[in-house]
């Protein structure tokens, strides 16, 4: 999409729903964002969290990273990202819920599961980031009877899990949740087929949302995953 193009999104967006949401607009500016949910996504341009969720301006919090990875809480280093998003999200705003939302065909993932870890230019950061995913990847790898395909999305699946693990290895995180303040979700999103799967802990498995009633003929289980609990949940 040029530039030009964008431009003519943002007069329509002026004339559409800026107009139509006057009232809403009015209010979270007014009173401040008060979004409920922090929602950690990719940066792939197909997986737009606000687009996939019907999301008005102020619902979601998204802080979006490649391949949509949580890194363990740590104190070395200077810029965390992704963890100064999360802390604002949940220290400041009192989120209720944290969503890591994985999708299929992702290409950091793809990087991750290629081994790619030439550090040097013009891939220096990179690799480095989705090195985060390398559990992940041995116990995807370690899985037989798989397309590569099949095999990228599979560490997609353990990589949600093992950033809900990091999640939890930040304190205020941990805290709001061992006093049921706030919960967290790993969600899974089939670009191709339009299917939204969420991690189910009791079952340790991603489950599909169905289209139907629950339970029926659109709810069924996502096999795949069979190796998940070794990616630490
Ligand atoms: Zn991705």
């Amino acid at each position: 999409m040029p530039i030009p193009e964008l431009m003519a999104g943002w007069q329509r967006f002026r004339g559409g729903r800026f107009r139509e949401q006057r009232e809403l607009i009015d209010r979270i500016t007014r009173e401040g964002q008060q979004p409920r949910v922090l929602m950690i996504a990719c940066c792939d341009s197909r997986v737009d969290p606000a687009i996939l969720f019907d999301c008005d301006p102020g619902d979601i919090f998204v802080v979006r990273n490649v391949a949509n990875l949580v890194p363990p809480y740590e104190e070395t280093g200077r810029y965390h990202g992704t963890s100064a998003a999360l802390e604002f999200a949940v220290v400041v705003l009192g989120v209720q819920h944290v969503v890591v939302l994985g999708h299929s065909q992702c290409g950091g993932i793809g990087a991750l599961m290629r081994g790619d870890g030439e550090t040097t230019p013009p891939m220096r950061f990179l690799p480095l980031w989705v090195a985060l995913g390398q559990e992940a990847r041995t116990v995807a790898l370690a899985a037989s009877g798989l397309e590569p395909a099949a095999r990228v999305d599979l560490c997609s699946r353990l990589a949600i899990r093992l950033s809900l693990r990091n999640l939890m290895t930040f304190r205020g995180v941990r805290d709001r949740v061992e006093k049921g303040r706030l919960q967290l979700h790993g969600w899974f999103v089939d670009v191709r087929q339009g299917e939204l799967s969420m991690l189910d802990e009791a079952v340790g498995r991603f489950v599909p949302l169905g289209c139907g009633a629950p339970g029926g003929p659109g709810d069924r289980g996502v096999g795949g995953d069979a190796a998940p609990q070794a990616a630490g949940s």
